[in-house]
């Protein structure tokens, strides 16, 4: 039996473990361990990679978030239209700053919240929208933006799982997600698409108001040395992690098209079995599969988790419950109880491995184990 991961970090690395290795030593010689040469030169690349006015790297992808909403001076009780089926930072960080999450249903093809779905749930009190590009998928951006722009609302999106993802716009021009909102935000977490070996974050954004509000806000809300116009927060990308960023995202791509050569393998090895939907692409955004999920239509989604183990071939359920049903949530969740696909979603999702390093051995090895819990 083949030793399967969901995630291999070990084989990645070791392909760059010379010049990462370097770099690490280099910053350890140099000393500069906070905001030094590497975070920039990270910073700069990053702008000049996605297109980007402004980026402000920070601790980790919640951080980035919370800056973004503390950058926007919402007000408590101000709503905010999130999805149901996300990852729960996106949701926590409005609450936490007392702004209310309204959460709506997705999409039951790609996951992602649509413009008609938000539009419904927009009140007087809705201030901004946060359009998660989950597992990998770019939402309709461009519509969204028109309704954002219709209702005089702020676009955050959380691309924490999405970076390099192109958006097609209608008249054929592409922008990289992130940059298409009012911010942009996204994580460096080891196992996102570009892992740093640690935490890490970036937040973007084209308007240069937002940008230095943003700059500010991270770094304990001061303008000027010792001179704190608001009150902020203390997050930043160590130096380590900016030098090994730096390194990864010069094959971002290439890590990209190895994702999309995967899950091309999987759909086709996939597609002639009726019990599961593989993961649909949208036409105005490309993949970069941050996972590989499937809907079990038909049979058991945790039979076939139990399978696969037996079999030892990991997966993971993204997400298992709602977050309106989360315990922190259900008083706080603008009142929702009940959406038919975020539910149904919860209850048939199963994502396959997915990384960098899958080989056509393995990846036969997981789909024949898929296919024997069926047939
Ligand atoms: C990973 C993730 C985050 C949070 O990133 P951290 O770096 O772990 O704080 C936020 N939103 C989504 C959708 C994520 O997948």
């Amino acid at each position: 039996m083949q030793n399967i991961q969901m995630v291999d970090l070990k084989t990645q690395y070791q392909r760059y473990e010379k010049e990462i290795n370097q770099a690490v030593l280099d910053v350890l010689g140099s000393t500069a361990y906070i905001n030094g040469p590497a975070v920039k030169a990270f910073q700069a690349t990053m702008e000049e990679y996605l297109g980007a006015k402004h980026v402000i790297p920070c601790a980790n992808g919640t951080d980035a978030l919370q800056i973004a909403f503390m950058a926007l001076k919402l007000q408590p009780g101000d709503e905010v239209i999130v999805p149901a089926f996300t990852y729960v930072a996106t949701a926590e960080v409005i609450a936490l700053l007392q702004l209310t999450p309204v959460m709506v249903d997705v999409d039951p093809n790609t996951f992602n919240i649509t413009a008609e779905i938000i539009e419904k749930a927009i009140t007087p009190k809705t201030k901004a929208i946060v359009p998660v590009n989950l597992f990998g998928q770019s939402c309709d951006l461009e519509s969204i933006m028109e309704l954002a722009k219709k209702y005089d609302l702020y676009v955050v999106e959380d691309n924490a799982q999405a970076i390099g993802a192109d958006y097609t716009f209608a008249d054929g021009h592409t922008q990289k997600t992130g940059t298409i909102g009012h911010i942009g935000c996204t994580s460096f977490y080891p196992s996102k698409n570009l892992g740093a070996f640690g935490d890490g974050g970036a937040i973007y954004t084209n308007d240069d108001e937002l940008g230095s509000m943003l700059h500010m806000v991270a770094n304990h809300g001061q303008n000027k040395r010792y001179y704190h116009k608001y009150v902020g927060v203390n997050s930043r990308l160590d130096s380590i992690q900016a030098a090994i960023l730096n390194i990864k995202l010069k094959h971002l791509d290439e890590f990209a098209a190895a994702r999309q050569q995967a899950a091309d393998f999987y759909d086709q090895a996939l597609a002639d079995l009726p019990q599961v939907q593989t993961p649909v692409r949208s036409d105005f955004s490309t993949h970069v599969f941050h996972q590989y999920t499937l809907v079990v239509k038909e049979g058991d989604r945790n039979a076939l988790q139990n399978f696969l183990k037996e079999k030892g071939v990991p997966s993971m359920i993204y997400y298992p419950v709602p977050l309106y049903e989360q315990e922190a949530y259900i008083h706080s969740n603008g009142g929702v109880k009940h959406l038919p696909v975020t539910d149904y979603l919860c209850k048939t999702v199963i994502s396959l491995p997915m990384h960098t390093e899958l080989t056509e051995d393995t990846l036969s090895y997981i789909t024949d184990a898929v296919k024997a819990f069926f047939n």
